[in-house]
């Protein structure tokens, strides 16, 4: 179990002191319309990568890795989220 130092959730397959996929990526998102992109993208709650879609909370992959969904039924509450469509917001017309 590893926990991201961005955004303070837990992910299982994460590397240690590793951010995780989405906070990576809003630190080299060059425009407003690539960090949106990412916001709005669906995390895999085991390894942090980023899909367009996903059918579960886990993707292929981390299935394959063997985890289960059941084991994360109470991260599935994505809160702070509305936090970073915020965040996204106030830096438009720069
Ligand atoms: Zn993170
Ligand atoms: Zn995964």
């Amino acid at each position: 179990m590893t926990v991201c130092s961005g955004c303070k959730k837990t992910f299982p397959l994460l590397k240690k002191e590793e951010k995780c996929t989405r906070c990576l990526k809003k630190q080299t998102a060059k425009s407003v319309t690539e960090l949106e992109k990412y916001l709005n993208a669906v995390q895999c709650l085991g390894c942090s990568s980023l899909f367009k879609s996903l059918a579960g909370i886990l993707c292929g992959s981390c299935l394959a890795a063997g985890l289960k969904e059941d084991d994360f039924t109470e991260q599935k509450l994505d809160s702070d989220d509305e936090e970073d469509r915020k965040e996204a917001a106030s830096t438009k017309g720069m």
